[in-house]
């Protein structure tokens, strides 16, 4: 079932991306869900919608240290009640009484109103307002936030540590959510050795695979590591036949491109189908995308920095579909170019910068050489800026869109 679409044409990033999310759902099963405490659920998809189970605030509340009063003329209260958080008081605020109040105490019954504790002055059991009071001032109403039964996630959703802390908020212990992709990677190349390793004449240390399990890490997957496999069909083609059967996705590096020693596209091809896409890219320009049995293949491009753009542009996306999330595109932010990028027209650039902020605006400095082999240029990096394919070589001051990148190497 050997089937290889060699494109001649190159592809658009964008349509490369659009090819690959269609072909994703085309293939889409459902994906098995599991119920997990929500101290487990920080970067999981939820499977189902989530609903407050109470109204949140759950009861009216004083926003503030003060004195609990009716709103109206009066300015000189008896005060006849103390209420802390935890701890409510039973007794009826009445024109002219008010309740001592903190942060977080249970509005008293009969009040409307919280006077700051400083618009006013205290004397034995006498509060004395010297500011104007209104209705509702200061007070949080119950359900202000969410109200018992209103949904507070639909299926399909990311958490993240700030939803999670409304779900607690809420009271809510468990979630039923997607289970995380299973990917496998692996790496390819005669000349890899792992850390640790002393280097023989021609070896260079295996990145790629650090490099993705630590990208991975963010995402709603489980990563296997494959190892690093030489070049040589026969330990590639039982590796992919071993790990086609037990992973949704399956990530490779090297070996997909033209040269002789490149051996993964064929035995993609004898197992299942791959398609070669040349995609208007750099750096990261073919991209193998095809599929074994059940599991999605992605053959990355080795140079350690095309595996990691390649990596952000179309397998983080990949998977965020297969774990059951729509991929949201980066924000592209505005900013001035600071030093010059030489650009051939024809594929879109993504060129590792230094974001910074100078005098209320964004500016953009390239890191240096941007050859693919240069992890020391996206070391220090915290955006990609785009060059678009058809752009010449670009001046500095020019305006530039770059795309964020964030602590774990993610893009925003
Ligand atoms: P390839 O795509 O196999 O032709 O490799 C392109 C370049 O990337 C070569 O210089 C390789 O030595 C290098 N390379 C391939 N795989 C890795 C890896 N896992 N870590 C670091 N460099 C790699
Ligand atoms: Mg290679």
């Amino acid at each position: 079932m050997a089937k290889s679409i060699v494109m001649s044409e190159m592809l658009n990033v964008d349509l490369a991306l659009g090819k690959l999310i269609a072909l994703i759902r085309e293939n889409a099963g459902d994906i098995d869900r599991e119920r997990i405490p929500i101290g487990d659920a920080s970067g999981r998809i939820t499977a189902e919608t989530v609903s407050a189970g109470i109204d949140l605030p759950p009861f009216d509340a004083s926003s503030m240290d003060g004195y609990a009063v009716i709103a109206d003329e009066i300015e000189t209260y008896r005060v006849t009640a103390e209420a802390r958080a935890g701890h409510p008081s039973n007794t009826r605020v009445v024109p002219g009484t008010t309740t001592r109040v903190f942060t977080g105490s249970q509005m008293p019954p009969g009040a409307n109103a919280v006077v700051l504790q400083e618009d006013g002055t205290r004397d034995g059991d006498t509060f004395t307002r010297t500011a104007p009071v209104e209705s509702g001032e200061n007070v949080r109403y119950r359900g202000n936030d969410v109200n018992k039964g209103e949904s507070i996630a639909t299926i399909g959703t990311r958490l993240t540590p700030l939803r999670l802390a409304w779900f607690a908020a809420c009271g809510i212990e468990t979630v039923v959510v997607h289970k995380k992709v299973r990917v496998g990677i692996f790496s390819t190349g005669d000349e890899l050795a792992d850390a640790g390793a002393q280097l023989a004449p021609g070896q260079i240390y295996d990145s790629n695979r650090f490099a993705l399990n630590a990208l991975m890490a963010h995402q709603a997957a489980v990563v296997t590591d494959l190892g690093r496999l030489p070049d040589d069909p026969s330990p590639i083609r039982a590796t992919l036949e071993q790990a086609a059967r037990d992973h949704d996705v399956i990530v490779t590096s090297g070996g997909v491109s033209v040269g002789d020693a490149d051996y993964v596209r064929g035995v993609v091809e004898a197992l299942g189908r791959l398609d070669f896409w040349r995609v208007a890219l750099k750096p990261g320009k073919p991209l193998a995308v095809g599929r074994i049995e059940d599991a999605l293949f992605f053959g990355l491009p080795g140079n350690p920095v095309s595996t990691i753009v390649t990596y952000l542009l179309f397998v983080a996306p990949a998977i965020d579909a297969l774990s059951g999330t729509e991929p949201t595109a980066p924000i592209p932010v505005p900013a001035n170019l600071d030093g010059p990028i030489a650009h051939k027209p024809g594929r879109r650039e993504y060129v590792r910068g230094q974001l910074t902020h100078r005098n209320s605006a964004l500016t953009v400095t390239p890191t240096g050489d941007q050859s693919s082999n240069r992890l020391s240029t996206f070391a220090g990096a915290n955006c990609l800026v785009i060059v678009p394919e058809q752009a010449g070589d670009l001046e500095p001051g020019t305006a530039v869109d770059v795309l964020l990148l964030t602590d774990q190497g993610a893009l925003l």
